[in-house]
């Protein structure tokens, strides 16, 4: 028979192993979600923090949560100081793919037209470190016919390309387009009741497409949420990171996320694009759904009632 010492470190071994598989499991039900970034750096904004300091402190934010992401660029031009900004990503172990060279919507471009696009901005990024094979539509907009969407799936596959799709989308622009709109006028307002709005908005959006995840799929996917290279984000990234943690969500790497097989369904929809989430619920006929997906329209009358 063990002694009661034995028996002891049996017991303390079996819990030890079975609070290491609990910590390695995902939490049960538990969401997920990684971050990504759009556009940008824009050169030519300074208001509230020039665009090296907004890439500075989206990098170190992103650091101080051991999180890796993926910058979504359009064509960089001949500006050094801007490819300096996206090469930091690289070199900080971020990916960096690409948008297009000019950001067009597909909707209004022609297949060949929005094929020489990507050629574009590959050819201009292909060297920059962290560059990966991973195309973002601008506006998440995949095409308005049956031709032009198929047509531009299959041109992806064959310059192996992946895609960059996304699950959550939200406002994050419009949010901080009106704390721009603020500072420019009044340098020193309060930034505090914006931070507060915009980390409801997010959240808001998570729970919203989360729902979605659950109606169409049953499950809930490992989130990829939609942001901008902007001020907003860069003030305000951590706060949001720790709002994900306090709600028991867990913030995943971008490159993780992207490996959850709801990123390759294609859903038949006619304009194809949104939140794949969105598309998926659109061709199951799930009613209530708003569109545009995600605009100013909707978020315009709660910041104007908050004076912001
Ligand atoms: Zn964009």
């Amino acid at each position: 028979m063990p002694s009661t010492t034995t028996a002891s470190i049996r017991c303390a071994i079996i819990a030890c192993m079975t609070l290491g598989i609990l910590l390695l499991m995902p939490p049960a039900n538990g969401q997920s979600i990684a971050l990504t970034f759009d556009d940008g750096p824009n050169m030519a904004d300074h208001i509230g923090l020039s665009a090296a300091d907004r890439n500075a402190a989206i990098l170190r934010q992103l650091a101080a949560a051991r999180l890796k992401s993926i910058l979504f660029v359009t064509r960089t031009d001949a500006d050094p100081t801007r490819n300096e900004l996206i090469r930091q990503w690289g070199a900080s172990g971020h990916q960096v793919g690409n948008h297009t060279a000019t950001h067009p919507n597909f909707e209004g471009t022609s297949l060949a037209a929005f094929e020489q696009e990507l050629l574009a901005c590959d050819q201009a990024i292909r060297d920059v470190p962290g560059f990966t094979r991973r195309f973002r539509f601008p506006y998440l907009k995949e095409g308005d016919t049956a031709e032009k969407r198929d047509g531009f799936l299959q041109f992806l596959d064959s310059n192996s390309y992946q895609t960059g799709p996304v699950s959550v989308d939200a406002s994050d622009w419009y949010y901080s387009q009106r704390l721009s709109t603020r500072l420019k006028d009044h340098p020193n307002a309060d930034t505090q009741p914006y931070r507060d709005a915009y980390l409801r908005h997010i959240y808001g959006r998570a729970e919203y497409y989360d729902g979605l995840s659950r109606t169409v799929l049953g499950r809930s996917v490992a989130h990829v949420l939609l942001l901008h290279h902007n001020l907003i984000n860069a003030l305000f990234l951590q706060d949001m990171i720790q709002m994900f943690k306090d709600k028991g969500w867990t913030l995943i790497d971008s490159d993780v996320a992207f490996k959850d097989p709801v990123y390759a369904m294609r859903p038949d929809i006619l304009p194809a694009g949104e939140s794949i989430l969105w598309a998926l619920a659109k061709k199951k006929g799930v009613p209530g759904l708003r569109y545009p997906a995600e605009d100013d329209v909707y978020e315009k009358p709660i910041l104007d009632r908050l004076h912001l």
